[in-house]
């Protein structure tokens, strides 16, 4: 399966704030963009031109970066949201907000979406009771999300609820049990994730 391999600071720094990529890393003085706040590259320090396709772009980028998505599963998403009732930007980011992965990171049971997809394609959750191993899996309301019994991971996906603050509202999380439940769809209000979506849906539709 594709994934992005590229220096998580790196892209952090590209987008010119932290998307939390790399897990407690994030939150010490060690982080890339706290050390060098400018893009990478011979010309980061440079003059930027902004371009209103720039900021679209950059927007688009951002967001992929977040969720840890290729630009054609990325753009896949975007056909998908466009095809369904209601606001395309909201759409799209309740699709990529409801991706397994992401929603393991939102419940405190990974540190980032790199931890969670490694988790999820080692097979080490269920969903409903049965293995799920598909980091993109669209999670419904009412799922029941459970670690393997007898999961060699219980211990680093206990370290990583040391480090959530909060669980969202439409999200029920057990940390003893390490098991979860989905509540209901999110609203926009409860997706966090640091994005102007009406920049991306612009940038699609041109
Ligand atoms: Fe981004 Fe985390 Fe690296 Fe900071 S430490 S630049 S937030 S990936």
């Amino acid at each position: 399966m594709a994934r992005d391999t590229s220096p998580q600071c790196k892209q952090c720094r590209r987008e010119g704030q932290k998307l939390f990529l790399k897990g407690s890393r994030c939150f010490t003085d060690k982080c890339g963009v706290e050390r060098r706040s400018y893009p990478p590259g011979e010309h980061g320090r440079g003059r930027m031109r902004q371009s209103e396709y720039r900021v679209q772009l950059r927007e688009k980028q951002k967001a992929r970066r977040y969720y840890q998505v290729l630009e054609k599963q990325f753009r896949s998403y975007y056909d998908k949201a466009s095809g369904q009732e209601g606001v395309t930007g909201e759409n799209l980011l309740r699709l990529l907000e409801c991706r397994f992965d992401n929603v393991l990171v939102r419940l405190g049971f990974a540190a980032s979406r790199r931890q969670a997809r490694q988790l999820v394609r080692h097979g080490h959750w269920t969903i409903n009771g049965r293995r799920v191993n598909i980091p993109s899996y669209q999670v419904k309301p009412a799922d029941i999300i459970a670690i393997k019994a007898g999961s060699a991971s219980a211990g680093i996906v206990r370290n990583a609820t040391e480090l959530t603050s909060g669980v969202p509202a439409w999200l029920q999380a057990d940390h003893d049990s390490l098991t979860a439940k989905i509540l209901r769809q999110p609203e926009r209000g409860e997706i966090s994730a640091p994005v102007d979506e009406q920049l991306i849906v612009e940038l699609y539709s041109k």
